[in-house]
C-alpha cells in the first residue's frame, strides 16, 4: 500500500510538472494584455434552462475571461416565467438603471425575446453598441438591415428529426408531439402540423399542448407502446415553476418507456434519444466568434447574418442501447454522446499533454482501483478470518473504540454486538465481571496491558468452569499502534486433557518407578526414561548420567546371547513389535554375571521409534530355584531316612519281642529254680543253683527285660502303637503308692525317700500304669545317682490347672552342658565304660514321651554334686461323665515288686 501511494505521489508531481509546462507553452499566456473589454450577454430565458446554459457555455468557451481582458456580464430575462408587456417594460427600467453608467463594448443576445427587446430598447439603453444575436427562430429585415445587429439563425429541423425517428422505429404507429402553450410552443406546433400531410398513412400524429408536467406525464403513461414522442415543451410543475427539460423528459421516458426525440440538443442525454438538433452551445460559439471579431476591430456591418443553423444529428448512446438501436443505422455524421470512446477535440500540443495526463491518470486510477480491489479484498479476508476462527476476537482502534468482533467472541461471553458498540475497556470489564473467577487480578492485568500496550497472554478462569486463553496484541502498522486485538481461545478441554494427561503420566511414572524390573524407554537410540531399578542395574545416579553413558557401555551381553539380542533389537527398531521375555546373561562392569529376563515392545510416534525395554533381575529367582531343588533333594533324602527309620523301628520291635520270649523262658526257669529247696553240702563252693547264682541270673534277666521293655515301648511310641488306657484317677494316690513301694528298695542303698503332698486328691485323666512307670523310672535314676545317706523327696502340688510332681535328690547332679539333651534317646551323662550304674539311656526319653502322651511337660534342674530335680507338669483334665477309679491300681503288689526289681536291676548292689 505504501509503495502504491508513493508511486501515486510521484505521478502527481509529474502531472503537475507537465501541466505547468503546458501553461508555459500555451498561446493564451503569450497573449499581450490589452484594455478591458466588457461583454453583456442578455438571455431571453432563465439560468438553469439547459438551452440557455449551453449558449452561455459556448460564449464563455470563446472568451477566456480568466486569462484575458474580456469581462462578461450575464443577464437572464426569465421570460419563460413571465413575458407580458408590463414585465418587459419593468425589465427596460431595470436595465436602464443598471447599465446607465456601464461601459459595455458589445451585447450578445440569445433567443427571440431578447432580440425583440433590444430591437425596441437598444437606442435608449445601449445606443451604438453592437449587438450579435443567436437562437433566432424568426427574424425580420431589421436584422438584415444591420442596424448594429448581426447574428445567427436557430433553425429547427423538425422533418429530419421525424424522418430519423420513423426510420429507427419502423414499427411505430403514433407520433406524439408535445409543446407548451408559449408563443414558441404554438409556433412550433403549427410548424409540425404543416408537415403532417407528408406522412399520410405512414404514422398518426397526435398533439399534446400543455404547460403542466403532471398532465403530460399522465397522458404519456396511457400512450400505446408503439408511440414516439417529440419533446418540445418547457414544462412547469404545479406551482408554475419550470421543470428542466432534462429532468421532465427523463421522468416521462422512465414512466412510459417510449422513445423520445427532439430538435434541441440540450435535452439529449436525459431520457431523450436524439434527433437533428439545434445546439445551444454551437449557437453560443458561433455568436461569440462574431462578437470577438467586432471586439477585435471588425465593423459589425461587415459581418453577415448567418441564415443557416449549424444543426447536427446527435444521439445519446445510453438511450440507443436502451431501445436497442444499432449505431450503424444512424446518419453518418451523427454525434453520439455518452459513448464510452469519447473523442476530444483539443489543440495538438495540449492533446499530447492531455494524452500523457490521461495515461498517467489512467495508471493512477488503475492503481487506485487496484488498491480499492486490494482494500476490499483485505476487508473480505479480514471478515473471513474473523468468522472462520474458533477464537473469540475483538478489535479496537488505538483509542480503544470498538472496531469489529466475531460470532465466537459474542458466544464465548454471551453478549450482543450492540453492547460492544460503545467504548471499550469499560464494556469489557462489565462483560467479564460476573463471569470470571478472579476479577480483580484480571482488571489489574488489563490495566497493565493498557499501560504497557505490549503483547500479553494469560489464562482466565470462568465461574462456569471454563478456561479461556487470553491474548492481547497491539496491531502495529508503520511502527505505530493502530489498534488492539483481544483474542480468547476456549482451552477448557485442553486444560482438562492436560490435567488428565499429567495425572496419567504421573500414574505411569509412579507405576514404572515402583516396578521392581528395570524399565528403559528409548526414543530412537537414546534413553529418555528409566526407573530407579534401571539406574541401579546400570550403576547410575541420574538419568542424565545414563544418557551420557549409554546402556551398551555399562553392561556387556554375555557372548552366548549377543546374536539373539542384536537380532531382537534390530527387529524392535525396524517395526512396531513385541518380543517375549527371554532369559539372558549380562556381564556387569565389575565382572559379575547377572541372570536377567528381558522383554520389549516398540511403537512409532511422529516418525520416532520408541522401545520399551524391561529387564528383570532374576538372580534371586535363580537362587530360590536352586534352593527349591536342594530342598526337594533333601526331602527325598528325609523320606528315605524316615523309611529307613521305620524299618529300623520295626526291626527293633521285632527283635525286642524275639528277645523277650526266650528271656521270659529263662526268667521263668530261674524263678522255678529259686522256688525249689536248695541242698548243699559244701558251703564254700556254692551250688550252681544256690541263691547267689540264681539271684545273679535273675538280676541279669531283669536287666535284659528292662532294656527290652524300654525298647518295645519306645518303638511303640515311635510307631504310634502304644496303647493308652486313660481313666480318671487320683494322681496323688498313684504317685504316693509307687513312691512308698520304692522307699523300701531305697533303704537298701541307704537312701532316704520321703513323699510329701499339699493336697490329698487330684483327679486327672491318665494312664495309671504309665504314670507308675514314669515315677518308677525317675526314682530308680534318683536312687542310682544318689550316694548312700542321701535323700530323695517326692512332692505333689497343684499349680493353677496343673498338677506338679517334683522328684528331687541330693545326688551327684548333672553337668550344665548335658542338661539340654538329657531327654534325648541313648544319651547318658557319664559315657565312660566304667560306670557304676549301668543303663541304656532310653529311660528318660521314654519318660518324656509318656509325659507328653499325657499332654504334660518334664523339665530338669540340676547342679553337680548338689543333686537333681525333675519337675513333671500334667494338666488337670478329667474324662467327662466317667467315674473316678479309686480301687483299681495299675499293678498288684507282686507285680510292683517285680517291676521295681526290673527297674532297679541295673544298680549293682
Ligand atoms: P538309663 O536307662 O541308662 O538309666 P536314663 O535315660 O534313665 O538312662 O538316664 C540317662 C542318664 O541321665 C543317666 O545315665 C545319668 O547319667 C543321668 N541321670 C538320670 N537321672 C539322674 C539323677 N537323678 N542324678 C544324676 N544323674 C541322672
Amino acid at each position: 500500500m505504501n509503495q502504491n501511494l508513493k508511486i501515486i505521489r510521484i505521478f502527481m508531481l509529474i502531472v503537475l510538472f507537465i501541466f505547468f509546462m503546458g501553461l508555459i507553452v500555451s498561446p493564451s499566456l503569450a497573449q499581450e494584455l490589452q484594455q478591458e473589454r466588457h461583454i453583456l450577454v442578455l438571455n431571453s430565458y432563465n439560468k438553469g434552462y439547459a438551452w440557455t446554459d449551453n449558449i452561455v457555455e459556448g460564449i464563455e468557451s470563446i472568451f477566456d475571461t480568466e486569462n484575458s481582458n474580456y469581462k462578461i456580464s450575464i443577464e437572464y430575462m426569465d421570460t419563460n416565467i413571465r413575458h407580458d408587456e408590463d414585465y418587459i417594460s419593468l425589465l427596460h427600467q431595470l436595465y436602464k438603471s443598471k447599465f446607465q453608467n456601464t461601459d459595455i463594448d458589445i451585447i450578445i443576445a440569445s433567443d427571440n425575446v431578447a432580440y425583440t427587446f433590444l430591437k425596441k430598447y437598444h437606442g435608449d439603453l445601449f445606443p451604438n453598441i453592437p449587438i450579435v444575436v443567436c437562437g433566432l427562430n424568426f427574424y425580420d429585415n431589421y436584422i438584415i438591415q444591420q442596424n448594429n445587429f448581426t447574428g445567427i439563425v436557430e433553425e429547427l429541423h423538425f422533418k429530419d428529426t421525424i424522418d430519423i425517428a420513423l426510420a429507427l422505429h419502423p414499427k411505430a404507429s403514433n407520433f406524439i408531439v408535445i409543446f407548451d402553450n408559449s408563443r414558441t410552443g404554438n409556433m412550433n406546433t403549427q410548424a409540425i402540423k404543416t408537415l403532417v400531410p407528408l406522412y399520410n398513412n405512414k404514422i398518426e400524429f397526435k398533439f399534446i399542448q400543455s404547460d403542466s408536467f403532471e398532465e403530460v406525464a399522465q397522458k404519456a403513461k396511457k400512450l400505446p407502446k408503439d408511440s414516439i414522442i417529440f419533446a418540445g415543451a418547457i414544462l412547469q410543475d404545479k406551482y408554475g415553476y419550470p421543470i428542466p427539460i432534462e429532468k421532465g423528459y427523463k421522468l416521462i421516458s422512465q414512466a412510459a418507456h417510449i422513445p423520445i426525440y427532439t430538435a434541441w440538443d440540450m435535452s439529449i442525454g436525459n431520457g431523450i434519444i436524439g434527433g437533428k438538433v439545434v445546439s445551444g452551445y454551437d449557437q453560443g460559439v458561433a455568436v461569440a466568434n462574431m462578437a470577438k471579431e467586432v471586439l477585435e476591430g471588425r465593423s459589425i456591418s461587415t459581418i453577415p447574418f448567418q441564415r443557416k443553423s449549424p444543426n447536427k444529428y446527435v444521439f445519446d448512446y445510453n438511450e440507443l442501447k436502451r431501445f436497442n438501436i444499432n449505431i450503424n443505422d444512424l446518419p453518418k455524421d451523427s454525434r453520439i454522446i455518452n459513448k464510452p470512446d469519447l473523442y476530444l477535440k483539443i489543440p495538438k500540443e495540449q492533446f499530447y499533454i492531455a494524452l500523457i495526463l490521461i495515461i498517467l491518470l489512467g495508471i493512477i486510477l488503475y492503481m487506485l482501483k487496484k488498491q480499492d480491489a486490494k482494500d476490499s479484498f483485505n476487508k473480505e479476508v479480514m471478515r473471513a478470518i474473523l468468522h472462520s476462527t474458533n477464537d473469540g476476537l475483538l478489535i479496537y482502534d488505538y483509542e480503544y473504540n470498538y472496531v469489529n468482533t466475531n460470532e465466537q467472541f459474542k458466544k464465548m461471553w454471551n453478549i450482543s454486538e450492540d453492547s460492544l458498540g460503545q467504548n471499550s475497556l469499560f464494556v469489557i470489564r462489565k462483560i467479564i465481571k460476573d463471569q470470571v473467577k478472579n476479577y480483580n487480578d484480571i482488571i489489574d492485568n488489563i490495566n497493565n496491558i493498557v499501560t504497557n500496550s505490549t503483547y500479553t497472554s494469560s489464562v482466565v478462569e470462568l465461574k462456569s468452569g471454563k478456561s479461556y486463553e487470553w491474548v492481547f496484541e497491539p496491531l502495529i502498522i508503520d511502527n505505530g499502534i493502530s489498534g488492539y486485538l483481544w483474542r480468547y481461545k476456549d482451552i477448557t478441554m485442553k486444560i482438562d486433557y492436560e490435567k488428565k494427561l499429567a495425572k496419567s503420566q504421573k500414574l505411569y511414572s509412579k507405576f514404572i518407578e515402583i516396578l521392581p524390573d528395570a524399565v528403559f524407554i528409548y526414543k530412537n537410540t537414546k534413553v529418555v526414561i528409566a526407573n530407579e531399578s534401571a539406574l541401579n542395574l546400570l550403576g547410575h545416579d541420574t538419568i542424565e548420567e545414563m544418557c551420557e553413558d549409554p546402556f551398551e557401555n555399562s553392561i556387556q551381553i554375555h557372548p552366548n546371547y549377543i546374536d539373539v539380542v542384536s537380532k531382537r533389537m534390530d527387529q524392535l527398531s525396524t517395526i512396531e513389535t513385541t518380543v517375549d521375555f527371554m532369559e539372558e546373561k549380562y556381564i556387569l562392569q565389575n565382572g559379575d554375571v547377572v541372570d536377567v529376563e528381558v522383554g520389549a515392545t516398540s511403537f512409532k510416534q511422529n516418525d520416532d521409534m520408541y522401545i520399551v525395554l524391561v529387564i528383570r533381575d532374576i538372580r534371586e529367582r535363580k537362587k530360590s530355584e536352586k534352593l527349591t531343588r536342594r530342598i526337594q533333594e533333601k526331602n527325598i533324602q528325609l523320606k528315605k531316612a524316615k523309611e529307613y527309620d521305620t524299618l529300623k523301628t520295626q526291626f527293633f520291635s521285632t527283635i525286642s519281642h524275639e528277645l523277650k520270649t526266650p528271656l521270659n523262658v529263662i526268667l521263668g526257669t530261674v524263678q522255678l529254680f529259686q522256688s525249689m529247696p536248695q541242698e548243699s553240702n559244701n558251703t564254700d563252693t556254692p551250688h550252681p543253683l544256690s541263691g547267689k547264682y540264681i539271684n545273679m541270673m535273675k538280676q541279669n534277666c531283669y536287666r535284659l527285660l528292662r532294656l527290652i521293655n524300654n525298647l518295645i515301648d519306645i518303638t511303640r511310641i515311635d510307631s504310634n502303637f502304644l496303647k493308652m488306657n486313660i481313666k480318671n484317677y487320683n494322681i496323688v494316690y498313684i504317685v504316693e503308692d509307687i513312691t512308698l513301694s520304692v522307699a523300701e528298695y531305697a533303704k537298701i542303698y541307704d537312701v532316704k525317700l520321703i513323699f510329701d503332698t499339699e493336697i490329698e486328691e487330684i483327679i486327672i485323666a491318665c494312664d495309671a500304669d504309665k504314670i507308675e512307670r514314669i515315677i518308677l523310672n525317675l526314682l530308680s535314676n534318683a536312687v542310682k545317682f544318689t550316694p548312700s545317706g542321701g535323700l530323695i523327696e517326692v512332692n505333689i502340688m497343684q499349680e493353677e490347672n496343673n498338677v506338679i510332681i517334683n522328684i528331687k535328690d541330693n545326688g551327684i547332679g548333672i553337668p550344665k552342658d548335658k542338661l539340654q539333651d538329657i531327654f534325648d534317646r541313648f544319651k547318658q551323662v557319664d559315657s565312660s565304660t566304667t560306670r557304676s550304674k549301668e543303663g541304656s539311656g532310653i529311660g528318660l526319653s521314654l519318660v518324656k514321651a509318656l509325659v507328653e502322651l499325657h499332654s504334660g511337660t518334664i523339665t530338669v534342674e540340676s547342679e553337680l554334686e548338689m543333686g537333681s530335680e525333675f519337675i513333671i507338669r500334667l494338666p488337670i483334665v478329667q474324662l467327662p461323665d466317667t467315674p473316678t477309679v479309686y480301687s483299681e491300681v495299675a499293678t498288684t503288689r507282686d507285680e510292683k515288686v517285680e517291676r521295681i526289681s526290673i527297674e532297679f536291676s541295673d544298680i549293682y548292689s
